[in-house]
């Protein structure tokens, strides 16, 4: 098997709200090292990801300006897709998953994505932006980089994003409609891009726009347990230590990252 690579993006330029993202990757770094403590590395489902060789860390993208940033996640991503490598990516703000994903079609073609948030991050535009973390499905879907995308966790969503919905034959899973965790089969190559405030803020304060009315961390792992489909590469974003309380938010992103390696391990 090819060793997961984590890639931390600390980056939050982008964000429209509050800033604070850019301390995410290293949030969960530090949780990570705590967990191998705590906890131990192993998946619900039963695969030992802390022996050698099933993860390690890439490191940082460097970050600049919004453009050199943005080009220097899609090289990195790229590169490591080129090298074998699945990626799992540690946001930041939302706005990475543009181009990680161009990053990802450079190698992989058109991916199916499997989509966790409280908002549908579709805004064609948003407050003068193309780039804002509202906005990368939109680019994404623009660009043809995705086939089917299937969004979980939705609660926050206007008349503007429903009519890209519409636009895009976008499937969603909303709240209002919430029956329990979904089965969901792809038959593309699947991404999975987790914003962990999908998550309710009882269980995720550490996030910039907190949605009450979300998803519990066990409706996350079930959805991914359940999920049918050859997943190459992830991200996690959204988690902002700035809001966070006694790192409840980081822990819950650590159990996700773990069952996300579990996941990328999958043959
Ligand atoms: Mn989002
Ligand atoms: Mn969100």
């Amino acid at each position: 098997m090819n060793e997961i690579k984590l890639l931390g993006i600390p980056w939050d330029a982008d964000s429209s709200y509050l800033r604070g993202p850019a301390l995410g990757p290293d949030a969960i770094r530090a949780e990570l090292a705590r967990a191998r403590s705590y906890s131990n590395m192993t998946t619900e489902l039963g695969l030992d990801i802390g022996r050698p060789g099933v993860f390690s860390d890439a490191g940082d993208v460097d970050v600049g300006t919004g453009d050199e940033t943005r080009t220097a996640i899609t090289a990195k991503v790229g590169r490591l897709l080129l090298d074998g490598h699945p990626v799992l990516s540690l946001g930041g703000d939302h706005s990475v998953t543009w181009p990680i994903l161009c990053g990802v079609h450079a190698n992989v073609g058109k991916v199916d994505v499997l989509h966790f948030d409280a908002h549908p991050d579709l805004y064609p535009e948003f407050e003068g932006s193309r780039y804002s973390h509202a906005c990368p499905f939109a680019r994404s879907l623009e660009d043809g980089f995705i086939g089917r995308l299937v969004q979980i966790g939705v609660r926050a969503s206007n008349e503007t994003q429903r009519r890209q919905v519409e636009r895009y034959g976008v499937e969603q899973v909303t709240m209002a409609a919430w029956n329990g965790p979904p089965t969901v089969r792809f038959d593309r190559p699947v991404y999975v891009s987790v914003d962990i405030d999908a998550l309710d803020p009882a269980f995720a304060p550490g996030v910039s726009h907190r949605e009450p009315g979300g998803l519990s961390p066990r409706d996350i792992i079930a959805t991914l347990q359940r999920l049918q489909g050859r997943v190459v590469a992830a991200d996690l974003v959204e988690l902002n230590p700035t809001t966070d309380i006694h790192d409840l938010t980081a822990n819950v992103a650590v159990k996700l990252l773990q069952e996300l390696v579990g996941l990328l391990a999958r043959p």
